[in-house]
């Protein structure tokens, strides 16, 4: 049984949904800051790698690169595309303006 992931409605087989890809990728503009020379001798190098194998399989990986897929149904799609960021002075929840 699918389901609407935004509002739980149950999506039948043939029903209109949509399948939401989001992907965050790190954006590096080029800059180094103070704080990252502080990596620059081996032993600091050492240091950080040793900090990242304790971290959670996974964790560095999700700093730099993030995918997510949604189902919505055609009224969360709608109300997702207008509003991606729920910014509340524009969410329709918020209103009462969004009816399912
Ligand atoms: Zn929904």
């Amino acid at each position: 049984m699918i389901q609407c992931d935004r509002c739980g409605k149950v999506l039948p087989p043939g029903s209109t949904k949509y399948l939401i890809v989001i992907q965050a990728t790190a954006d590096f503009d080029g800059f180094f800051g103070i704080e990252d020379f502080k990596y620059s001798s081996d032993l600091e190098l050492e240091k950080l790698i040793q900090g990242l194998s304790r971290e959670p399989d996974g964790k560095a990986m999700k700093d730099v690169f993030e995918k997510k897929a949604l189902i919505l149904c055609p009224a969360c799609k709608k109300a997702f595309m207008e509003n991606p960021l729920r910014d509340k002075k524009r969410d329709p929840l918020a209103n009462g303006r969004f009816l399912h």
